[in-house]
């Protein structure tokens, strides 16, 4: 087996031989302990039947560990400077590509081609935190069959993912994510792990696709806006929420009731009180009295 990539003294002497300076704006915090990847890839059960998405793979710390476990590897870098240095680094296996790209325009459901078996898709991936939000949003709503994602993030964008209704970090994101998917964290990494270090703790979140969505829904695009309105001012109540959302008009307000009535819902709650199927139930009222 090659020797790590990931460890503290591999990855200066990677740096320094390409003379590679990092970019903050591009999220460049690289892991540099093979416990950690060891976890990750156990996290995310990878066998060789499996096809993995890499975002950002860096110099190749979690791809390497990635490539020697999966059957194919599709690795995602924004930046130019990492593309020779990728090319040295994961030269002893030929089971990656590497796209030269961003992530959030590149056509991944054309890309993906290069996986020629139909094995689980996952994304397994070291995220730039700074699109954390934006990446997860467009891989669930494109049209891959993604089964699942292994993802380390900021801890607390993690934790807003995976909260539950009634605490201070659900919101309309764990509503957007835990519609698809079901969603834990699995562990925290502590920055000391990264060069250069973040200034906070990260977290792995692992993330399983739902065989259908977890709720019906009649009108999604609406589902999703009624979700939004429902936390815009977390102090308000839902009822001054709906009114600053859809309008304050007599026959808007006379809707809303009659839709709260029936989905059993008391107005003067407040969004975050709300299960994903309390939301599901007014949407679907909303839609059925429109
Ligand atoms: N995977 C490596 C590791 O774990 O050490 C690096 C992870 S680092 C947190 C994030 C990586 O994402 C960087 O290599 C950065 O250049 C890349 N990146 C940033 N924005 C990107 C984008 N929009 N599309 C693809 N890659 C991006």
């Amino acid at each position: 087996m090659n020797k790590d990539i990931a460890t503290p003294s591999r990855t200066r002497e990677i740096l320094k031989e390409h003379g590679f300076s990092f970019k903050k704006s591009l999220g460049q915090n690289f892991l540099t302990e093979p416990n950690i990847l060891q976890k990750i890839v156990e996290t995310a059960d990878i066998t060789s039947a499996d096809n993995v998405i890499e975002i950002g793979p860096g110099i190749g710390a979690l791809t390497e560990y990635l490539a020697r476990s999966a059957g194919k590897v599709l690795a995602f870098e924004i930046d130019d400077r990492l593309i020779p240095v990728l090319a040295d680094t994961l030269s002893p296996y030929d089971n990656v590509k590497v796209v030269h790209g961003d992530i959030l325009k590149a056509n991944v459901p054309e890309e993906i081609a290069y996986f020629d078996t139909a094995g689980p898709l996952k994304v397994v991936a070291n995220l730039p935190y700074y699109i954390t939000t934006p990446i997860m949003m467009s891989l669930l709503e494109s049209q891959l069959q993604i089964d699942q994602m292994v993802v380390m993030m900021q801890r607390e964008v993690a934790d807003r993912i995976s909260a539950q209704p009634g605490t201070k970090a659900y919101g309309s994101l764990s509503i957007a994510v835990q519609y698809y998917m079901e969603a834990e964290t699995a562990f925290i990494v502590p920055k000391t792990v990264f060069i250069p270090q973040p200034n906070v703790d990260s977290a792995i979140l692992k993330l399983v696709r739902r065989e259908k969505p977890a709720v019906t829904i009649t009108n999604e695009k609406e589902f999703f806006k009624l979700t939004k309105s429902g936390f815009n001012q977390r102090r308000k109540t839902l009822w001054n929420n709906l009114l600053n959302t859809y309008g304050k008009d007599e026959e808007t307000r006379a809707w809303l009731e009659k839709s709260l009535i029936q989905a059993e819902i008391d107005p003067k709650r407040r969004g975050e009180t709300l299960s994903l199927q309390e939301f599901a139930n007014l949407s679907n009222a909303l839609e059925a009295n429109r």
